[in-house]
């Protein structure tokens, strides 16, 4: 089966250009101009632009949390996704066995029945012993290159310095990628039990018992920590504050094979979202910071210094306490509401993972702060080439999976709950208007959506086996 993809301007990492895409059953057969192929199905994408599928490289689906789960699942977090053009997430399973490699396989089963688009997962390493520290070299055979650890959640999820130091030194021999999560886990435990102890229940105190001085110097130290494993790859997630950047850089000028991500509400959100009556929309950690860390953040992003824009995906309800209805069933679980008289209770994440880059591109393109080219670099091709899954994600190039989404640069939308899809009863960027907006989204050649329509479905997405970090 032919499709041809005609009249479009196609944008990709490097260059903007007026090409059509000849497509064979999943694949990128060809790209230029005047393909014959009489029986091929011609899709007319004039006036539209051509991008390929995003690359959403931090997302969580199903992610149990105290008294509640995450409310979008990999089927219904994922069918979002393709809403707002991206075709590939990277999920993180749990480390919640003894065994890291039990602990893969258990996430694998919830998830790989229920994606609707293809996807790879990151394993968390928060269980630190010899028997795991073993089983790391085990992953990539299981087509998983990059672990996760901790410098925060103390008790539960961190690592002490000297552990990641030891997994980032067997990770690097093995070609996988380390990922921090960077704060300092002392400081919040010390200043969230000062807060409540002083009567502060509101949502901003979330923002202001987790220092930014605590993330800037977490992220260096696990840099100094790289550094001392022979330059072990490492990517900073979610970076939020404008001094991680500049350590970063540093860090990077003196040869360490390091990465960058931030998300957009780091980008276009502060504490002072936090104050709203609703503040706890916007609950995730880290938390929102300045607005002068969202200026720091969108220069980073424009210099080159920051790599990718991925989104933390991981949508609560804001009232748990009444059902949404959710492809005409009802759907409810405990939510933002279980904090109300203690933000160290709200349940932290946000949606966002469709939102990305109809968000990003209005933003960043139509703002003039980052270029059509710089927003696939960021949204697209970076965390397909970190990750291991390039040129088969995030190009448009014969060989590619034909995942794309045609793009109408001109479309407006008031954007809003109703609009995203993700299963949750909320959206940060509601009543926004919007320019630019994903017409049609294909997943190796097969049309999932079309404007308003689902043609996508569960159990749809394949489980992307990535390659080994190879600097
Ligand atoms: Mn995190
Ligand atoms: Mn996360």
């Amino acid at each position: 089966m032919e499709k041809i993809i005609k009249n479009g301007k196609l944008v990709t990492d490097s260059e903007i250009f007026d090409a059509d895409i000849l497509i064979r059953d999943e694949k990128i057969v060809a790209v230029g101009k005047e393909f014959n192929e009489s029986n091929a199905e011609i899709i007319d994408a004039s006036g539209k632009l051509v991008l390929p599928g995003g690359v959403d490289a931090h997302v969580h689906l199903d992610l149990p949390m105290p008294g509640t789960v995450s409310s979008d699942d990999h089927y219904t977090g994922t069918k979002a996704a393709a809403f707002g053009g991206t075709t590939t997430v990277i999920d993180f399973a749990n480390h919640d066995l003894p065994s890291l490699i039990d602990s893969f396989n258990v996430w694998q089963e919830k998830a790989l029945p229920n994606v609707a688009i293809d996807y790879g997962i990151h394993q968390n390493f928060t269980r630190f012993n010899e028997n795991t520290l073993k089983e790391i070299p085990l992953l990539p055979k299981m087509g998983v290159t990059s672990i996760k650890m901790f410098t925060a959640y103390n008790g539960r999820m961190r690592l002490q310095d000297g552990e990641i130091f030891q997994a980032m030194r067997v990770a690097k021999d093995e070609g996988i990628i380390s990922l921090v999560h960077a704060e300092n886990g002392d400081l919040i435990d010390l200043l969230v039990a000062e807060a409540l102890a002083a009567g502060h229940t509101a949502p901003v105190w979330q923002a202001r018992t987790r220092p930014a001085w605590g993330a800037v110097e977490s992220g260096f130290r696990v840099a100094a920590l790289s550094f001392s494993a022979g330059k072990a790859p490492l990517y900073i997630v979610h970076m939020n504050v404008k001094e991680e950047a500049d350590m970063l850089l540093y860090a990077r000028e003196n040869g360490l094979p390091i990465f960058g991500e931030t998300c957009p509400q780091y980008l276009l959100f502060s504490e002072k979202n936090l104050e709203q009556p609703d503040g706890a929309k916007w609950v995730c950690s880290p938390p929102m910071r300045s607005e002068k860390d969202n200026e720091g953040l969108w220069e980073a992003l424009a210099d080159g210094i920051i790599d990718v824009v991925s989104t933390d995906h991981c949508p609560f309800l804001f009232d748990g306490t009444k059902p949404i209805l959710y492809e005409g069933k009802p759907y409810q679980q405990p939510g933002k509401e279980l904090g109300k008289d203690d933000f160290s209770k709200i349940p932290c994440g946000l949606p966002g993972v469709g939102d990305r880059m109809p968000v990003l591109w209005t933003k960043g393109v139509n703002e003039g702060r980052i270029s059509p080219t710089r927003f696939v670099q960021l949204t697209c091709t970076n965390p397909a080439k970190i990750f291991g899954i390039y040129p088969q994600k995030g190009a448009l190039l014969p060989g590619s999976d034909a995942d794309l989404a045609i793009w109408d640069p001109n479309k407006i939308v008031s954007y809003g709950v109703k609009i995203a899809k993700h299963r949750t009863d909320y959206n940060l960027y509601e009543g926004t208007e919007l320019k630019g907006f994903p017409e049609k989204v294909f997943l190796r050649g097969s049309l999932i959506v079309d404007g308003d329509n689902w043609l996508g479905k569960r159990g749809g997405g394949h489980f992307l086996k990535r390659s080994r970090f190879l600097g």
